[in-house]
């Protein structure tokens, strides 16, 4: 794809991302990969396909695309809409047998969450290996012999994250508004635009001066509440100032921008710990568990330790254990319980209620904190 098309669909897929969006599933050739290329699979939604495309430029090497609904990796695979079964379909009706000698597939690590490797590999004799969490990074995971450091296991909020998050959010709140001032409220039509974009860019980009101190619990609360505070009265000192500098106050009109502003920010702040993979949606109410592990059932083999997003692992090999230094990074997303054969892990409600591994993995954690049966 040249780089306009790119260019192109990295604008749609940023602002429509909140929007599921298909690309065809199967094969496809990156570069000249032969019999012994590496096989590496990924979802379809399409802003994804083309980011891996993109990122494996140099690199010869097969490419499943496999069925996740037009949804991202991490979402579909936590959700129940990438399963077991749309991998092994991939597997399976792609031609890819017929292709390579090997039988390795590398998975997006994300896709732990709800695509059980064991499960994969007693159904369909292919081995799997977990990649990195970012497409960026798997020319280097290739050719380090498919080792994975802490980096690359585990996500990031960077500023071109955050932008994205900010695109996203804005401009389908954009929409909505235009078509509301254009019928209510007409001359205030690309004001209205513009401060929803700057209050979006603002929230997000200043994400580094608040965001440690967001978490699960009435401190989370306090902080949304303060950053809320903090960025509605800054927005209507500035309007205000705007409004008497030009010597036109009507005491009206500035309401209707307190109003419209305290819809907007408090609209982005309902889902911002969801907004970013850093937190746990605070519409989820699996985010008040933790996860518990059973030294005594616990063989030290470490696939916790290779899925886990958020590095809450330390596993000795040589002693056959795994520990949990750093389990209040925990995002509540399952994978370590989902992959860990000898089920040495579940969550654990506050009240000392269990959710075991079999019900994590028929289930899946679903986008509103439903379990959907797939
Ligand atoms: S908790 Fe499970 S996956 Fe992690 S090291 Fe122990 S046995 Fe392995
Ligand atoms: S420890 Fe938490 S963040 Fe890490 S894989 Fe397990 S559930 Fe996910």
């Amino acid at each position: 794809m040249s780089f306009l098309g790119y260019a192109l669909v990295s604008i749609v897929g940023t602002l429509l991302r909140l929007v599921p969006w298909s690309s065809q599933t199967g094969l496809l050739e990156i570069g000249r990969p032969d019999r012994d290329s590496p096989v590496l699979l990924t979802c379809n939604f399409r802003l994804t396909v083309e980011r891996v495309r993109r990122a494996l430029r140099g690199v010869d090497a097969y490419l499943l695309v496999a069925n996740s609904r037009g949804i991202n990796v991490w979402c579909a695979a936590t959700g129940g809409l990438l399963t077991n079964h749309d991998v092994l379909s991939v597997l399976k009706t792609s031609g890819i047998e017929d292709r390579v000698d090997h039988r390795q597939v590398i998975l997006p690590q994300l896709a732990a969450t709800g695509v059980e490797g064991r499960v994969l590999e007693r159904k369909s004799g292919w081995k799997v290996v977990w990649g990195p969490v970012y497409a960026d990074d798997i020319p280097l995971f290739l050719d380090t012999q498919l080792k994975k450091g802490a980096g690359m296991r585990q996500v990031r909020f960077p500023w071109t994250e955050r932008l994205e998050m900010a695109a996203s959010w804005a401009f389908p709140i954009s929409v909505v508004l235009a078509l509301i001032t254009a019928v209510f409220w007409r001359h205030a039509l690309v004001s209205a635009i513009c401060v929803v974009w700057v209050l979006a860019l603002v929230l997000y980009m200043s994400f580094p001066l608040y965001g440690r101190w967001l978490g699960s619990g009435f401190r989370g609360g306090a902080v949304l509440l303060a950053v809320f505070a903090v960025l509605w009265v800054a927005a209507m000192l500035v309007l205000a100032s705007y409004a008497f500098a030009l010597g036109y106050a009507p005491w009206g009109e500035i309401g209707r921008w307190g109003v419209l502003t305290f819809a907007v920010l408090g609209v982005m702040l309902i889902d911002l710990m969801g907004s970013t993979p850093l937190y746990k949606s605070g519409l989820h109410e699996d985010r008040i568990l933790k996860v518990v592990l059973d030294e005594g059932k616990c063989r030290g083999v470490g696939y916790c330790e290779d899925v886990c997003p958020r590095d809450c692992y330390e596993v000795n090999r040589a002693q056959h254990s795994a520990a949990m230094p750093r389990a209040h990074q925990c995002v509540q997303c399952g994978a370590c319980i989902v992959q860990c054969p000898f089920d040495a892990l579940q969550f654990q409600s506050p009240r000392g209620e269990t959710i075991t591994p079999e019900t994590i993995r028929k289930f899946k954690l679903n986008l509103m904190g439903k379990r959907v049966e797939r």
